[in-house]
């Protein structure tokens, strides 16, 4: 394995217990705080599904910001390591939780073929790593395949998700603490999907960890 000693977006020297991305990178993006607009969106969203029972995220997703370059090279090429970077930093923010199962939102089986892997079992992986949860990418997958969703309101997305995930071990999650795993939020149509199932299996807790959050405007 390559040996990578340059921060990914600013090619700045790494020191000591950075992962691909220099301290200075992580300060330069926007934190999630309690009490943003979109935040407080997604967190009444969600807990108006009476499935989610909490969000955390690192930052916010940005045009040109740290974010943005990190989505692509995680689209484009196979840049496994800088999931699992994503994942040891949202690790440190998630561990005051109290959670069994790490469970990553699964691609459809195409797009992982194409890619030949899925980013969010990485940041799962970091997330494992930093706080000795079981991570399980084998629990919840995709039943279909889902039209993109990029042009898609937030109520089209729901109807457009709808059904599309299944659980294969229904009772590995009976009475277990999950905390699902995605890359970046948009709706949250994605997540509330897959939370509904896990909590129709059983699962006593359910939390959502991403590494970004797209900013909804003041019309949500
Ligand atoms: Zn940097």
């Amino acid at each position: 394995m390559l040996f990578v000693s340059d921060c990914f977006h600013c090619g700045a020297s790494l020191r000591d217990g950075e992962q691909r991305i220099c301290s200075a990178c992580w300060n330069s993006v926007t934190p999630v705080r309690s009490g943003d607009h979109t935040l407080s969106v997604l967190q009444q969203r969600f807990s108006g599904s009476g499935t989610i029972d909490g969000l955390d995220a690192i930052c916010y997703f940005e045009k040109g910001k740290l974010l943005q370059s990190i989505a692509h090279a995680l689209k484009y090429q196979e840049v496994t390591s800088l999931g699992y970077a994503l994942g040891c930093r949202l690790g440190e923010i998630v561990r005051y939780r109290t959670v069994d199962l790490i469970i990553p939102v699964p691609l459809n089986k195409r797009k992982e073929r194409e890619r030949g892997y899925n980013q969010s079992d990485w940041i799962g992986k970091g997330i494992a790593d930093v706080t000795g949860w079981a991570l399980r990418a084998d629990i919840v997958r995709r039943r279909r395949y889902t039209v993109t969703q990029t042009h898609l309101n937030a109520q089209e997305r729901l109807e457009n998700i709808a059904d599309a995930f299944e659980i294969v071990h229904p009772s590995s999650v009976t009475g277990r603490s999950v905390l699902i795993v995605d890359d970046i939020i948009t709706t949250g149509a994605t997540i509330q999907e897959v939370a509904a199932i896990l909590r129709n299996a059983g699962a006593s807790t359910v939390y959502v960890a991403a590494a970004g959050l797209a900013k909804l405007g003041e019309d949500g």
